[in-house]
């Protein structure tokens, strides 16, 4: 019983909720797609969106019979279409799991048969994937192609045309309110242990992460913005943009299929695009083709990189060449993602360039919701003195409690918090710097490679008696895999046979850029590899095209 009840509606927090509001009350903002399947431009209205959203809830019922709880998957770039999936999928109760289409053939069967996806959309870009994967995937009645019908032959897979799937029903669906810690989305990360671990979002988290995003000081762009989303929909909702975008009715830019520098340049000058968000590799790319061709991005007021460190050369150039303001976030899959955002501080104003650019560099401050400790290896909480160096935990209403259909409980602590396998340190004002990843995986151009699985398909080949993998820096990717491993008696070093032998088993992007032969493998008290010794014994290593 409580003291005194406050007298406050009870409102759910529904993602339809936004939608809603977005069609009344900013219907006519835009939402512009650079198709995936011809790389044509199609705008319409949040109003469009909202009624395409209907259209597409009555067929996911009706036709295809999806049920509250039921898992809907997509393998799909930023489009309106996948705009559309996100809201009509989680509006009529279901889940929306967005696969990343960069995986492996292999994985993404296990993700979708984990899941038990009932039907999966995809874009026509990747018909030889499906065609790869569909007599595997069991649980899956309906395979979708996001386009019209005459997209339907890019398979041999059986697939229905999304636009000829809609068009028969009605444009009105009576969303319903149902308890908002109802699951809505479904997002799988690369796991310390090979299997990917899925991540269930709620109605209640997602749009408590969205509201906290649109503040000032996090993405902060209302309805007179323009939102450049080249972070994917297949990675952490890309980053809640939306969600976000349409609760304050900015215009949202789906840049599709094309990522590449003259895409995305195009794309920000025709559409006046004011704020961009994504992975420094893109950012890199972007830079390199405006260098070469002179041309610059200045409807471009900010930039949100994460995912990676943010690079010390590229805050540079994107500052003061082209004026550009670069703000670095931090955060997870399993923190949906959003834990800190770098903003200045009042006491910063004044201070010199070269100072300013240190704090830059920072991860950033927490965002309301998100509450963090750093402990020790004994579980120690350290003090906030930004020197001392442990483990990253987190907790607060968008993050992980536990893991989809998980095996383990490893990454959560007994006390409620979850362990973000990030190493980093806190100062008194609340910055935090990464200083290292406990987590054995290795996070290349924003996506991971699990260094478990190379080891594995590694020892498989015959010189090799052990083999060990980390990450090191690379100035394109930030993190490229490096292959250590010690041979078998008698062998001879042959890398390049190695390196053969692994190409043939994982994706060509997993293959190690280099191989270093080492005469014994640091061994720990529990029998396992050192990797904490062998990036101290590789710590000035440096990939031979770097
Ligand atoms: P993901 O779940 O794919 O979004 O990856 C999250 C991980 O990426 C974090 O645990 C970090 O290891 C890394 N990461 C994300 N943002 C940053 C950043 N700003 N600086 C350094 N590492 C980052």
């Amino acid at each position: 019983m409580l003291a005194l009840e406050g007298l406050m509606m009870n409102r759910p927090l529904m993602i339809s909720h936004i939608i809603q509001h977005a069609a009344m009350n900013h219907g006519k903002r835009e939402i512009v797609t650079r198709l995936p399947e011809n790389h044509q431009i199609h705008r319409y209205g949040y109003a469009d969106a909202h009624a395409r959203s209907q259209k597409l809830a009555n067929m996911l019922t009706r036709d295809m019979k999806i049920k509250e709880g039921d898992r809907v998957s997509t393998i799909a770039w930023n489009s309106h279409r996948h705009f559309e999936l996100y809201y009509a999928v989680s509006g009529v109760g279901a889940v929306i799991n967005t696969v990343n289409p960069r995986l492996s053939p292999q994985h993404i069967i296990w993700i979708l048969n984990h899941s038990q996806s009932k039907a999966v959309f995809f874009d026509s870009t990747f018909a030889p994937l499906i065609d790869g994967i569909a007599e595997h995937c069991k649980t899956v009645k309906n395979w979708v192609v996001m386009g019209g019908g005459e997209l339907r032959g890019a398979t041999k897979t059986q697939t229905d045309a999304y636009e000829d799937m809609i068009a028969g029903h009605k444009a009105s669906y009576d969303w319903p309110d149902f308890d908002e810690n109802a699951a809505a989305g479904l997002c799988y990360t690369s796991g310390t242990t090979g299997d990917p671990k899925g991540v269930l979002y709620s109605h209640r988290s997602t749009v408590l992460h969205a509201l906290a995003s649109t503040s000032s000081d996090v993405i902060g762009v209302g309805a007179s913005g323009v939102l450049l989303p080249v972070v994917p929909m297949f990675h952490v909702n890309a980053w809640g943009i939306p969600y976000a975008a349409a609760m304050t009715g900015a215009k949202l830019v789906m840049p599709g299929a094309r990522l590449d520098g003259e895409g995305l340049h195009e794309l920000i000058e025709s559409e006046q695009v004011s704020y961009v968000a994504g992975v420094p590799t893109v950012w890199l790319g972007l830079l390199q083709y405006l260098k070469q061709t002179g041309k610059r991005i200045d409807s471009v007021d900010r930039v949100l990189i994460g995912g990676s460190a943010l690079p010390e050369a590229l805050l540079r150039a994107y500052e003061d060449e082209y004026g550009v303001r670069m703000q670095q976030g931090w955060g997870m899959t399993e923190m949906s993602p959003l834990g800190t955002v770098n903003v200045p501080l009042p006491k910063h104003a004044g201070i010199s360039r070269e100072e300013e650019i240190k704090v830059k560099l920072k991860q950033g401050r927490l965002v309301f919701g998100v509450e963090m400790r750093i402990v020790d290896d004994e579980g120690n909480v350290l003090p906030r003195d930004g020197e001392s160096s442990g483990h990253v935990q987190v907790r607060g209403p968008w993050i992980a409690s536990a893991y989809y259909r998980g095996a383990g409980d490893e990454s959560f602590t007994d006390d409620g918090w979850f362990k973000t396998g990030d190493v980093a340190h806190l100062d008194e004002d609340g910055f935090m710097t990464i200083t290292d990843r406990s987590k054995d995986v290795i996070k290349t151009g924003g996506e991971w490679i699990s260094s478990i699985d190379l080891e594995n398909a590694a020892m498989g080949h015959k010189d090799v008696a052990l083999a060990a993998v980390i990450g090191r820096a690379h100035p394109k990717w930030q993190e490229r895999p490096l292959l250590i491993v010690q041979l078998r008696e008698g062998a001879k070093p042959d890398a390049q046979s190695i390196l053969d032998y692994l190409s043939g088993q994982v994706a060509k992007w997993w293959v190690p850029d280099a191989v270093e032969f080492i005469d014994a493998m640091p061994i720990g008290a529990t029998g396992k590899v050192l990797k904490t010794k062998l990036r101290e014994i590789y710590k000035d290593f440096k990939f031979p095209d770097a």
